[in-house]
């Protein structure tokens, strides 16, 4: 995996209630600056996008208050990715931040848990407080792509390319999972919101939105063991992370690897 690269990018940001990263700290502030990340792996079979971001129109659809700053095709545009390239999107999960249902990568197909998508089909999304994250215009689209062959339906631990696998940890959802990356350095675990910041995995303290409290404490130490260091844990939405790496372009940032 000699050339391969990792990059994070930015959609934007907005100030999040504290309780939806951190379980029960209630000396916690009560709001958070959370930013909006997805990410991208290159290498010489192309581009791999991990999570998918989300457009300035679904917020305005949703009514979310947030500081916008680009959209996902522009973003990876600016490191030279034609989204047309894109050949795979692993969801972490299926919240609207993650996937928001835009077609932004006509020739990829979709790799979610299969937990994930029983759950979203199940009588219990209807409860508010189960349902609230997703966008349901976001799951009638993966459903539909589900049926046109354009999803992969991942069940727990699994190689999805070389050097990439699927870790599923629950916990935020039911069908949550992390993305582990062989690098040179070692492995690197995308997580998702199961850990949404380095407070979480520093303290121990499972992330505060989650359908299964036990999952999401067990996944800081399931992370932890595949990871191969700290720097190597890319948290859901910690803005600590553009400090940690280098910026190689207005709102992306270079995990590893060289530059192109
Ligand atoms: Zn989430």
């Amino acid at each position: 995996m000699k050339s391969r690269r990792i990059y994070m990018l930015k959609v934007g940001e907005r100030e999040a209630p504290s309780i939806n990263h951190l379980y029960l700290e209630e000396n916690a502030p009560a709001r958070l600056l959370a930013c909006m990340y997805f990410w991208c792996v290159v290498d010489e079979k192309g581009p791999v996008v991990i999570d998918q971001g989300f457009s300035a129109q679904t917020l305005k659809d949703l009514n979310i208050p947030f500081r916008f700053e680009a959209e996902p095709p522009e973003l990876l545009r600016r490191i030279g990715i034609d989204v047309k390239d894109v050949r795979a999107v692993i969801l972490t999960h299926l919240h609207w931040d993650h996937y928001s249902g835009e077609e932004f990568f006509p020739r990829a197909n979709y790799f979610v848990q299969q937990r994930e998508m029983a759950y979203v089909v199940n009588p219990l999304i209807n409860y508010r407080a189960l349902g609230r994250f997703y966008n349901r215009a976001a799951l009638e689209k993966i459903v539909r792509l589900h049926l046109a062959g354009r999803v992969v339906v991942i069940d727990g631990d699994q190689q999805l390319f070389p050097g990439i696998s699927s870790l599923w940890t629950g916990g935020h959802s039911p069908g949550s999972q992390g993305v582990v990356l062989e690098t040179e350095k070692g492995s690197a675990v995308i997580c998702g919101d199961v850990v949404p910041r380095y407070q979480n995995i520093r303290e121990d303290i499972p992330c505060g939105i989650h359908t299964n409290t036990i999952e999401a404490v067990q996944a800081l130490e399931k992370v932890k063991a595949r990871a191969g260091s700290m720097d190597r844990i890319l948290t859901g939405h910690d803005p600590e992370a553009m400090q940690k790496y280098p910026r190689v372009a207005e709102g992306v940032y270079l995990i590893e690897g060289g530059l192109p």
